[in-house]
């Protein structure tokens, strides 16, 4: 009896968007042997190469449901994929721990209640006198700040992770094609993937992760769904200034949701907004900043050396992310608005695991 690999081998599998979401599911399939091809006419200009990277999953406070289930696979995936990527980028790493801080009494007590409940080793509260709440109170001149630490989340920088998926497909000679897809059609047993070109490309199997665009190839009313855009927006500051050293700072913490990242002494990244709407707006620098009552001297608008956003896709009446086998073959993974870059490996690995039983 010939092995699965052997029966995966004569599969061709087309995997629509070339997002963290459509390269990790690439990753995951190749390893089990299909034949890959990537399809997406701009791969750059995505919501992934905007994201942050960080990876809040222990610290997630419902401790159960989909969206908890997600969370605790991703932790648990994430060393694995870690390990197994360095061979392609050694200096690819998971930077820990993660902070986040709240200056409101009624949050602070729920993250209290929260720690108290759980009894987790790698979760513990962070008083006002601890050294890195003195450290960030010292740079913002804050007084009201107080949190949690969780040791086992952190960040990953995701313009470095996509390069490295990019260094892996490329090593393992996955097809990658820069076009875009404008309509799916099923012909026999097989998919037929239409490009702008008016080319059709036949798969055994499509993987639509094209993120908001994915319900224009998809029979969206009879599966009923919708999505809607949501922009998250980051910037850089650039302080060259003496009076503060970004790096006493942790190395990425959160304020009332905004999440702060120190580069170098004097470079530091906050990000990112949820906004209904695609265009970015001009007051970006005070929605990140409406952590403080009063912004330190350095902080200031004419300090932004760096700009950027992404759009997202939010699932409108389905919870994120949308995971459906929507037909024999025709899988769909978007609806990634937020926690794309952390949720990656656990919904690869539920496509996976469809695409396995689908042929078994
Ligand atoms: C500022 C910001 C900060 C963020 N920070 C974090 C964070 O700290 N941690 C975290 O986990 N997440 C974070 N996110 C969220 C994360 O970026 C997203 O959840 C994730 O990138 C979604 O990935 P995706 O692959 O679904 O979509 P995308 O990255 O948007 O990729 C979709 C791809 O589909 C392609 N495409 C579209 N139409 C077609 C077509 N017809 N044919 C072929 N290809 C097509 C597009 O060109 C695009 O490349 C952040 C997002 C933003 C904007």
């Amino acid at each position: 009896m010939k092995s699965l690999k052997e029966n995966f081998q004569k599969k061709h599998i087309i995997i629509i968007g070339s997002g963290i979401i459509g390269k990790f599911n690439a990753l995951e399939l190749s390893e089990l042997g299909f034949q890959i091809t990537i399809i997406d006419p701009a791969q750059h200009k995505n919501s992934s190469n905007a994201a942050l990277g960080l990876l809040m999953g222990n610290m997630y406070q419902k401790r159960k449901g989909r969206s908890w289930d997600l969370r605790k696979q991703s932790i648990e995936l994430w060393p694995k994929w870690i390990k197994f990527l360095q061979k392609f980028n050694y200096e690819l790493k998971i930077e820990k721990p993660l902070i986040q801080l709240t200056t409101n009494e009624a949050k602070f007590k729920k993250l209290e209640k929260f720690i108290y409940e759980n009894q987790d080793q790698n979760l513990r509260i962070l008083e006002t006198d601890s050294l890195f709440i003195k450290n960030i109170n010292k740079a913002f001149q804050t007084k009201n700040i107080k949190g949690m630490i969780s040791f086992k989340d952190g960040r990953i920088n995701a313009k470095s992770l996509l390069k490295t998926l990019d260094t892996y497909l490329k090593n393992k000679k996955i097809n990658f094609l820069e076009e875009e897809i404008i309509k799916i059609r099923k012909s026999n047993n097989q998919w037929i993937s239409i490009t702008r070109k008016n080319e059709g490309i036949k798969s055994d199997i499509v993987i639509v992760c094209n993120s908001l665009k994915a319900v224009d190839l998809i029979d969206h009313l009879s599966h009923n769904i919708k999505l809607i855009p949501v922009l998250g927006q980051a910037i850089e500051v650039d302080i060259n200034d003496a009076e503060v050293n970004l790096l006493s700072l942790p190395k990425q913490f959160n304020i009332d949701g905004k999440n702060i990242i120190p580069k170098s002494k004097n470079k530091l990244i906050i990000g990112s907004t949820d906004e209904y709407s695609t265009n970015p707006e001009e007051n970006i620098f005070e929605k990140l900043t409406d952590f403080l009552d009063k912004k330190p001297s350095w902080l200031t608008k004419d300090k932004i050396s760096k700009k950027w956003f992404g759009i997202r896709s939010r699932p409108d009446g389905n919870p994120s992310p949308i995971m459906k086998n929507l037909e024999n073959g025709l899988i769909i993974c978007t609806g990634f608005y937020k926690n794309g870059i952390l949720l990656a490996p656990a919904c690869s690995k539920w496509v996976a695991n469809e695409i396995k039983n689908y042929f078994s």
